[in-house]
């Protein structure tokens, strides 16, 4: 567990990790959040932003604002809209003013099959980026890359003036995401791994979670080639006779804490869909099978 040392660091303090970042470390740990949701403060000068506020804890907002000080709060940025990463949005932006500008709100119909217990319903943009759109402030720029996958509307930011990229919950170096439909889409996540994958000026991530990755390309090469090989042990899966995710799960992820195996069971179905959209597998209600090719 060194690597979680490394970054358990105290809680609501801000700490500088790189030329014009900070970094402020919530105390919300569990076994999806790593040591917690870190919020990055971006810029020196006379105003910042705020990446992914996180939750809205009394502890860790006066972190952030102590942290930001008497520069002015150009922008509050989510990345997408988990619990873990947008409710402070709000009470920041009651307290300071500022804009809440980044990922979309969800649009949930109603409570229609995209909401989910893990959402926060408040989060109300000032101003959504598409992607490539960026903002700015002193000394500092970030662009928005639209990366949907964990969520429909997960975003990136990159701060091109150091090659810095925060990625959210879309590539930590600790864990993998999950991809849980039906808002979780694992085709669409594939394509944002790919995505970032050809983005050759960025030289460090920062995700919501975990260490930074200082080699982020190898980093993401290896996430795709771990996505292609859940795929073919899922399709070995089915050929072997577990045909439904409760049985491919405990097959799939022995020696993963079985706490996460729920989520597992997101991803295997997130893959499942995706391999029936290429028309690898069918489905009869919770029961998978091979396609049968004609060749
Ligand atoms: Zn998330």
């Amino acid at each position: 567990m060194d690597a979680l040392k490394d970054i358990d660091k105290p809680y609501a303090e801000a700490e500088r990790i790189a030329p014009l970042v900070r970094r402020v470390l919530a105390r919300n740990p569990s076994p999806f959040t790593y040591t917690g949701t870190q919020t990055y403060i971006v810029g020196d000068g006379a105003d910042v932003a705020v990446i992914d506020p996180g939750p809205a804890e009394d502890e860790h907002i006066a972190a952030i604002l102590s942290a930001v000080g008497k520069a002015r709060i150009a922008a509050i940025c989510c990345t997408h809209t988990h619990r873990d990463h947008s409710p402070a949005a709000a009470p920041l932006q009651a307290l300071t003013g500022a804009p809440v500008v980044g990922c979309a709100a969800l649009t949930l119909e109603d409570d229609g099959p995209r909401a989910d217990a893990a959402f926060d319903p408040d989060y109300r943009p000032d101003r959504v980026l598409q992607d490539g759109e960026t903002i700015g402030g002193d000394g500092w720029t970030l662009e928005a890359v639209a990366t949907p996958g964990h969520t429909s509307n997960h975003v990136c930011f990159a701060l091109p003036e150091t090659g810095a990229m925060f990625t959210g919950d879309h590539v930590m170096g600790w864990s993998t995401s999950v991809v849980s439909p039906p808002d979780g889409d694992m085709t669409d996540y594939l394509a944002s791994l790919q995505k970032l994958y050809e983005r050759e000026q960025d030289s460090v991530y920062f995700p919501a979670h975990g260490p930074a990755v200082e080699k982020p390309r190898q980093l993401v090469r290896g996430m795709i080639g771990h996505r292609r090989q859940r795929e073919r042990q899922i399709l070995k899966q089915i050929e072997a006779g577990h045909g439904t995710v409760a049985a491919m799960v405990p097959q799939m992820y022995k020696g993963v804490d079985n706490r996460l195996w729920p989520a597992a069971g997101r991803s295997v179905l997130a893959h499942l869909l995706d391999l029936e959209r290429r028309s690898l597998v069918t489905r009869h209600d919770d029961d998978w099978s091979l396609a049968l090719t004609e060749q």
